[in-house]
């Protein structure tokens, strides 16, 4: 039995050790509120803990309180779309093989994290079959073990094609594009039967609604627990809303690589005008770097469906990389100046090379959205997309105690600024910008 020491007029058990974390003097994000409230988690379970219940009723005490100045504590961000960074292509397999790749992954994955990014999903653009059938299984859900070590967690892998439309390829190559026209044999035939199967690797695949064989094909993978998103597309407003009555979820890059908003066919965007007694409106991705789309597009989309806003980075290995002129695929170069990424031959926009935090802070002066509106749109919307509200994105007792500090600052001209000062990951800090010595 723990002896009882008092503490504070309270009486709490003196376990040798607890793993309870008490954070304090911060500004938590809830809903569409910033609240001012202790928040308790387990670096033991990496949970998330009922203060109330472990204060007065198990009588624990915190092993460390930490004091965070009046900063903002909001859920770790989530990016639902991200090619590669720090000189790692997911879609690409590497001369020396698996471990290379598997190490490329890890890499990546420690990198990330101190930029707030506590999961995401690895993404591979349009490959040939034996590219995903060699990658997928190093791209899974990756935080079984709750090893903060780890770094950044995959929620599984996000395949943006190669069932898209070959005229709205954008820089996928469109030689290895595919119809799924006998529906889910050409998925398995694609992707390797058992990538499909139960405990997929497999998170989210962007399909074209509107090739032969995707409605079915969409059908298919909603009942493999595999979300659906539309894009790289030439849809109609009908060919768009057939596909979320078959069960898509997501637009993805909404107003990049599809046919743009024409007033008698409002085309994939016509879904946000949709009443929600019709459809399901869609989530949908939105990159924010002030190069995909402009400021005034963003504010639109936000205002037609705040719900449904999710901020991506579309980020390719070029990330944290110098400026300068890369080798692409198949002899392509893409140029690189500041976050502008271009191909080197047509000036075609090549991804992007942005951090999610830049798109939060953009996001956040561009539309006059709250602090925590903007910080919803990459944790518990994206949490929400894929089915996962209540263990990540969230700050809810029984979530992940997957967390970011947060400074905003002010900036020139009266904008303001997120910078990341520390990433907590399972209930252990694994990025602090200024630790204490
Ligand atoms: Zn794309």
């Amino acid at each position: 039995m723990p002896s009882i020491v008092p503490m504070q007029g309270v009486f709490v058990s003196a376990q040798s050790f607890s793993g309870v974390i008490k954070f304090t003097n911060c500004l938590l994000v809830k809903g569409n509120a910033l609240v001012k409230e202790d928040l308790w988690v387990s670096s033991v379970s990496g949970k998330i803990l009922n203060g109330q219940e472990i204060l007065y009723e198990h009588r624990t005490a915190p092993e460390e309180i930490v004091d965070l100045g009046g900063r903002i504590l909001s859920p770790g961000l989530i990016d639902t779309q991200l090619n590669g960074a720090y000189g790692f292509d997911f879609s690409v397999i590497p001369e020396e093989g698996m471990a290379s790749y598997s190490k490329g992954v890890l890499r990546v994955n420690r990198s990330l994290v101190a930029t707030g990014v506590t999961s995401y999903l690895p993404t591979l653009t349009s490959q040939p079959s034996e590219v995903y059938q060699k990658a997928l299984p190093f791209l899974g859900p990756s935080g079984t073990a709750r090893d903060a070590s780890y770094g950044s967690e995959s929620l599984g892998a996000h395949c943006e094609g190669p069932f898209l439309s070959p005229t709205k390829n954008g820089i996928h190559n469109a030689s290895v594009l595919r119809e799924p026209t006998n529906d889910i044999s050409d998925l398995e035939d694609c992707y390797g039967i058992t990538n499909l199967q139960a405990a997929s690797p497999i998170k989210l695949i962007t399909l074209a609604p509107e090739l032969p064989g995707a409605l079915p094909s969409i059908q298919a993978l909603t009942n493999h627990n595999i979300t659906v998103s539309i894009g790289h597309s030439e849809a109609t407003y009908e060919e768009a809303k057939a596909s979320i009555k078959a069960g898509a979820r997501m637009i993805t890059h909404l107003f990049n690589a599809m046919r743009p908003l024409h007033h008698r066919n409002p085309g994939i965007f016509g879904l946000l005008g949709t009443p929600s007694s019709s459809i399901h409106k869609p989530y949908f991705g939105i990159i924010a770097d002030g190069i995909h789309l402009h400021p005034a597009s963003i504010k639109i989309v936000w205002n037609a469906h705040p719900d449904g806003l999710i901020l991506v980075t579309d980020a390719m290995r070029l990330a944290g990389m110098p400026d300068g002129t890369y080798d692409w695929t198949n002899g392509s170069r893409i140029v690189k100046q500041g976050a502008l990424l271009t191909l080197e031959e047509n000036g075609k926009i090549a991804g992007s090379s942005i951090q999610l935090v830049d798109c939060v802070t953009n996001f956040l002066n561009w539309t006059g959205a709250s602090v925590p509106e903007a910080l919803k749109a990459v944790t518990e919307t994206p949490a929400r997309m894929l089915g996962m509200q209540d263990v990540k994105g969230t700050l809810k007792e029984g979530g992940d105690a997957d967390l970011v500090v947060l400074d905003l600052q002010d900036v020139e001209g009266g904008e303001k600024k997120f910078v990341v000062d520390e990433v907590w990951k399972f209930g252990v800090k694994v990025f602090d910008r200024a630790p204490r010595p």
